[in-house]
């Protein structure tokens, strides 16, 4: 159910970020941005960034979606912002080409405003590995000129089926999966130590820990006989789950990069740990 009702305040917006959500920008003047000045672009760009960061805490405001949808210039947005949201209708590819200008698809009386059509987007998506990234502008029509409002029970709707496929989507706010892709391709593993019944590894990306702090699903082969498996980093059990792939055996974990070694230990479920030194394989996987 809906965490706050607009007219937005801080104190609601507050619990929403708390409660996961993202509070990023959309400029205090709404201006078409390709009429503004550099020094001007630069204060609507910034003033809101500050204001919402003075107010938000435990998150960043680190993107942006542009007034009508309309970059201007696309170097200035990128000082302040990690990524901006477009609208030119489109499924954005698992890299985007410019993370300045993604496409989102209008949603709401000027675009897809039934379930199904919202959901037929998402199943493109995933189709080809891509993002999906819907603008709704309004909600059931109560600003007054809102611009293309769509039904809560829509949304409501839509999120219920999305959520009952969480093997198929991966459903989170903008500027995390911005966070996620830009952590993963800069994402290396490396090996430590193997040998015996553990596997050490350490994953880095080598970005700014202060927001770049997106847990990443990293996956690794287990050598022959690792039926069940603990994953630990910093003396904390991670979660972790067993999957084949090709009928070879893998660990998946969610792990932070740059936040310390990781440990994955074999377990001995009916009897005492085997001795004998495995050859570690060689195969890892960031997704
Ligand atoms: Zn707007």
């Amino acid at each position: 159910s809906p965490k706050w009702v607009w007219p937005a305040n801080w104190s609601g917006l507050q619990k929403a970020a708390l409660g996961g959500d993202e509070i990023a920008s959309h400029t205090i003047d709404h201006p078409k941005f390709d009429t503004l000045s550099d020094s001007a672009l630069r204060a609507e760009l910034s003033r809101s960034q500050d204001t919402i960061n003075a107010h938000i805490k435990g998150q960043k405001c680190i993107t942006i979606a542009y007034p009508y949808c309309v970059p201007g210039n696309e170097a200035i947005d990128a000082e302040y912002y990690i990524a901006a949201r477009g609208c030119s209708g489109q499924i954005v590819s698992k890299t985007p080409d410019d993370f300045m200008n993604i496409s989102s698809f209008v949603c709401g009386d000027q675009g897809l405003n039934t379930v199904a059509a919202i959901e037929s987007q998402a199943n493109a998506a995933a189709a080809e590995n891509g993002w999906c990234v819907y603008l709704m502008h309004g909600i059931n029509g109560t600003e007054p000129g809102a611009y293309s409002p769509i039904s809560q029970d829509t949304i409501l709707a839509t999120l219920e089926y999305l959520s009952a496929h969480p093997d198929k989507f991966w459903v989170a706010p903008f500027g995390t999966v911005a966070r996620y892709i830009k952590e993963r391709n800069a994402a290396s593993v490396s090996e430590v130590s193997a040998g015996g019944d553990s596997i050490t590894v350490q994953l880095t990306d080598k970005l700014d820990s202060s927001y770049y702090d997106v847990p990443l699903t990293v996956r690794r082969e287990l050598p022959d006989g690792w039926d069940s498996v603990s994953v630990y980093q910093n003396h904390d059990t991670l979660a972790s789950k067993i999957t084949e792939i090709d009928s070879v055996r893998h660990v998946r974990f969610n792990a932070i990069p740059d936040t310390g070694n990781i440990t994955i230990v074999k377990e001995s479920v009916t009897g005492p740990r085997s001795q004998s030194m495995v050859s570690p394989p060689s195969k890892f996987g960031v997704h």
